[in-house]
């Protein structure tokens, strides 16, 4: 065996390279890493971080509107102030990136602050120096991809649009896709007059239909501006606003237009191609399920590998990745079947399995089971936010093959339904688990009679 500087060369420090050098290294192997921008990737930077903590003070508007039916009396109308909570958030993702730092340092991990290139299937360059290793993981990510038209280079993506210097009190999103969907959401919550345009005739794609549906009305209901089956034509810079032309000839005045309109993975100059390693159709990087790339020394995971781009797939890949090639080489591939998933709009979604369309292809026969309700808390509220649960069994063997909310914090309640989903437990064993009472989730082992077969 050739004697190599390291055992692992990880490039990108985010969730799953960081997670991959911390395990690896724990398992004995000699492990570096390389970052060019921000420790933690997009997740603590420019992603699901950021994104929570605006949800969370976005969800402060419903709060302080809801609080009057249960005797509260506000001095006067809250406002936001942006820089305060841009601010906090920016000091927050500071301490994160400490933490990590910190993590790689005492876990024996070294860090090279610069962009790495794969020179040959054993060896970078970064920050100047050739370094030779036994494998080389690429855990670079994605970047966001803008369309082009004119006046796209108006647009922000999703790595400024926590930044901006001015609040935009009217905000457009452009795309359909869980990001989209969660900004329209958040600065709609946060007091922008906010306008969502997408080109699909409705938005989160390959979601169950029914919830799609159901949270287009209540965002709807909330004051979101759902422009479906149009485009932009066109941005024209106006007197400190963006004047945007949309496909169907209607224009809006705006202070700021997010392109939420997809990501790419980010090979850029990494020197891969030239290598001959092969990528997917999409472009992203084709991996086997021990995370080999087309040479067997190259390994890859997480975003860039075009797997469920979600920060628990990458961490969960990097644990696998590990353990295959450093601690228990016959460790069973990762089971990719099942993974809950949470899309922050409000109200959010949370879903894990099949939706109803895709059990209907992959049954033969189903049995679904939903209640949209106004939950409890709004009797004295006065919001008219309601509340979607639905489960869907495959009516042969009585499993329960999907489930799907759209309400307060669905997330939450899905993470454990979740668990019942993956173990395949059956709709009799929901029916015998008694509800905890009075919440909304007891729904969830109460729904009796099938709503459709
Ligand atoms: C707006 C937004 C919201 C999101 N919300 C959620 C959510 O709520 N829940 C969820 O689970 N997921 C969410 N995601 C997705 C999640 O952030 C990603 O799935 C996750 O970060 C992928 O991890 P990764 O390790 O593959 O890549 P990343 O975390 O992107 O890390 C890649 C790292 O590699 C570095 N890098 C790239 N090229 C080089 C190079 N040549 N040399 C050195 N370093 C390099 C980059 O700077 C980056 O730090 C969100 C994403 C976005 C954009």
């Amino acid at each position: 065996m050739p004697d190599f500087d390291y055992d692992l060369f990880i490039i990108g420090a985010g969730s799953g390279g960081v997670r991959a050098a911390r395990t690896a290294a724990a398992a004995g192997a000699r492990v570096a890493v390389a970052e060019d921008r921000y420790l933690g990737g997009t997740c603590v930077n420019v992603g699901c971080v950021p994104k929570k903590l605006y949800s969370y003070a976005a969800h402060f508007h419903d709060a302080f509107e809801d609080a009057s039916g249960f005797g509260w009396q506000l001095p006067g109308a809250p406002t936001l102030d942006w820089a305060t909570l841009r601010d906090n958030k920016s000091g927050e993702i500071k301490r994160l990136n400490d933490i990590y730092g910190r993590l790689l340092d005492t876990a024996g991990v070294r860090l090279i602050n610069g962009r790495a290139r794969v020179v040959d299937a054993h060896h970078v360059e970064v920050a100047g120096e050739r370094i030779s290793a036994a494998k080389i993981l690429v855990a670079v990510g994605g970047w966001p991809w803008v369309p082009d038209f004119p006046g796209s280079e108006h647009t922000v993506t999703s790595n400024e649009v926590f930044d901006l210097e001015q609040f935009p009190k009217r905000f457009l999103v452009l795309g359909g896709g869980y990001i989209a969907v969660e900004f329209a959401s958040i600065f709609n919550g946060l007091g922008s007059d906010a306008h969502l345009v997408y080109r699909g005739e409705l938005f989160l794609r390959g979601f169950d239909r029914e919830v799609r549906e159901f949270t287009r009305d209540q965002m709807a209901t909330k004051g979101v501006n759902l422009h479906f089956e149009t485009n932009i034509e066109r941005i024209e810079p106006g007197d400190g606003s963006l004047m945007v032309t949309l496909t169907n000839g209607e224009t809006l005045e705006v202070d700021a237009v997010l392109s939420a309109t997809g990501r790419k993975p980010h090979l850029l100059g990494l020197g891969l191609s030239e290598l001959g390693v092969e990528l997917n159709t999409d472009g992203t990087l084709k991996v086997n399920e021990r995370f080999e790339t087309s040479v067997p020394s190259i390994l890859a995971l997480g975003d860039v590998t075009g797997g469920p781009e979600l920060t628990p797939v990458a961490l969960a890949e990097a644990m696998h990745l590990v353990q295959q090639h450093f601690s228990d080489t016959s460790a069973r591939p990762l089971d990719y079947q099942n993974i809950a998933t949470a899309v922050f709009c409000h109200p959010n979604i949370g879903t894990v399995g099949v939706s109803e369309e895709q059990a209907r292809e992959k049954y033969g026969a189903i049995r679904v089971f939903r209640t949209d309700f106004r939950p409890m808390k709004h009797t004295l509220s006065g919001s008219q936010e309601r509340c979607l649960m639905k489960l869907i069994v495959d009516d042969e063997s009585d499993v329960v093959v999907g489930a799907h909310m759209v309400g307060e914090e669905a997330g939450e309640l899905i993470q454990g339904i979740a668990i019942a989903v993956r173990a395949g437990l059956t709709k009799a064993d929901f029916d015998a688990t008694v509800g905890i009472h009075p919440t909304g989730a007891e729904e969830f082992v109460t729904m009796r009679t099938p709503s459709r077969t």
